[in-house]
């Protein structure tokens, strides 16, 4: 069946990058990107870095009204889709019916909340108009209490202790990033902002929130006059669920990063996809899995319905003037080498699955050619090269 009609939920990141890929890869039907959101799609990483200093919104924006217009990408903001009809292939919303030939999910996430109560007290840091009552907030001097000690709750809470905030993160793991990097690097990390003079509490999980304090599940009691809920996300799979698509932690696609109905696909923050290296079902929360995903599912429409997904994960986070970088993707259990005070490598049976780096954009670079060359790189290999990123392997 020929496509004419493409109808794109969610236009953020990776919805924004799925219209404009389409374009690219010369597709002249119709492009419709629906997102709940106000205005035109917007970045997030600043959003818990620069942006709460600066207040800077020009800088967030992916795309101006005249690249869309230019584009003829119909966005359809401020507007929710309710519901999927894979039958009549159409997608609702409170006052209007999309037809659609193909459609792309990218519905990314929403915060997870866990059990803790009187939580409606804390903020949240997921969209442009969280970020913008965080700043406000942040005006006037506080004593924070940021629940969650992973990526966005350390990046918040570098940028408050930098404006003079007294600050205290509660991290329920024995330590930080602790879904994301190797022991060794949650150790520097711990130390890093224990040293900049935050206050970090681990294996400590909250239990209320009241109107001046945190209470832990230990008993003691934090001062807070702010709190941020950072305890990670889940995927918005509810429309996905409702209309009957697999769905296990994210909407299920396959190596082509099509559902299980195939003129429905899904990319991003919300998707479900075979991790290429080992097969296992895996979900990203990064701007590169957004954008790949986009552009690889645009050349799978137009150009090589074939085509399947195979790129290296890669990711950042800036904490005060540490540039973390990760490539690759390693499991809990990967061995850890670590090479210097800023570069860990992570080894799968002895092949390398991941590299992670602080400050060190050469060795990330390197790390990730090695990751996408067709033969596997092995710790023999590095040891020989010392590990040294100018040296040939
Ligand atoms: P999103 O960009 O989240 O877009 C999803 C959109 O779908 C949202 O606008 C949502 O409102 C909309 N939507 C959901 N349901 C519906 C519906 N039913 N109808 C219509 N619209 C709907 N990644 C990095 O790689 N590096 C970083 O340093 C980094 N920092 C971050 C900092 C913050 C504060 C946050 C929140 C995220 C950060 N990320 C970072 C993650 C990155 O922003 C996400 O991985 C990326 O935005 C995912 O793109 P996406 O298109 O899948 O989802």
């Amino acid at each position: 069946m020929s496509v004419e009609r493409i109808v794109i939920v969610g236009a953020g990141q990776g919805g924004l990058q799925a219209a404009a890929s389409l374009r690219q890869e010369g597709f002249g039907g119709s492009v419709a990107l629906i997102g709940a959101e106000p205005g035109l799609p917007y970045q997030r990483p600043p959003l818990s870095k620069g942006f709460l200093k600066t207040g800077e919104v020009g800088g967030l924006t992916l795309r101006s009204r005249a690249f869309l217009d230019k584009n003829a990408i119909d966005l359809i903001a401020d507007t929710r889709v309710t519901g999927i009809d894979g039958k009549t292939r159409e997608v609702t919303t409170d006052t209007k019916r999309y037809g659609y030939d193909h459609l792309i999910l990218a519905t990314g996430t929403h915060n997870f909340r866990p059990p803790i109560q009187g939580l409606e007290r804390a903020l949240d840091l997921r969209t442009l108009a969280d970020a913008r009552l965080l700043r406000r907030e942040l005006q006037r001097k506080r004593r924070i209490a940021v629940i969650g000690g992973g990526f966005i709750g350390l990046e918040f809470a570098a940028v408050a202790r930098a404006l003079g905030h007294e600050v205290t993160v509660l991290e329920a793991a024995s330590r930080l990033l602790a879904r994301a990097v190797s022991p060794a690097l949650s150790h520097r990390f711990l130390e890093f902002h224990r040293d900049m003079g935050a206050l970090i509490r681990l294996d400590s999980s909250a239990r209320q929130v009241t109107e001046r304090s945190v209470l832990c599940a230990d008993g003691l009691e934090i001062d807070a006059d702010l709190v941020l809920l950072a305890a990670g996300v889940r995927p918005n799979i509810e429309l996905a669920k409702a209309a009957g698509l697999a769905v296990d932690n994210g909407v299920v696609v396959n190596r082509r990063l099509l559902t299980d109905d195939p003129t429905i696909s899904a990319l991003g923050d919300c998707a479900a996809f075979p991790d290429p290296r080992t097969g296992r079902l895996i979900r990203l929360e990064s701007v590169q899995a957004a954008t790949d995903h986009a552009r690889l599912i645009a050349k799978r429409l137009l150009k090589d319905p074939q085509a399947s997904y195979s790129a290296i994960p890669w990711f950042w986070s800036d904490q005060a003037d540490w540039k973390l970088q990760i490539a690759g993707l390693a499991s809990p259990d990967d061995e850890s080498i670590e090479v210097g005070r800023c570069a860990v490598y992570r080894f799968d049976r002895g092949i390398l699955s991941a590299v992670e780096t602080i400050n060190d954009a050469k060795t990330h670079m390197k790390a990730r050619k090695l990751l996408a060359a067709p033969e596997p790189c092995t710790r023999d290999m590095l040891e020989k090269s010392h590990y040294d990123p100018d040296l040939p392997l």
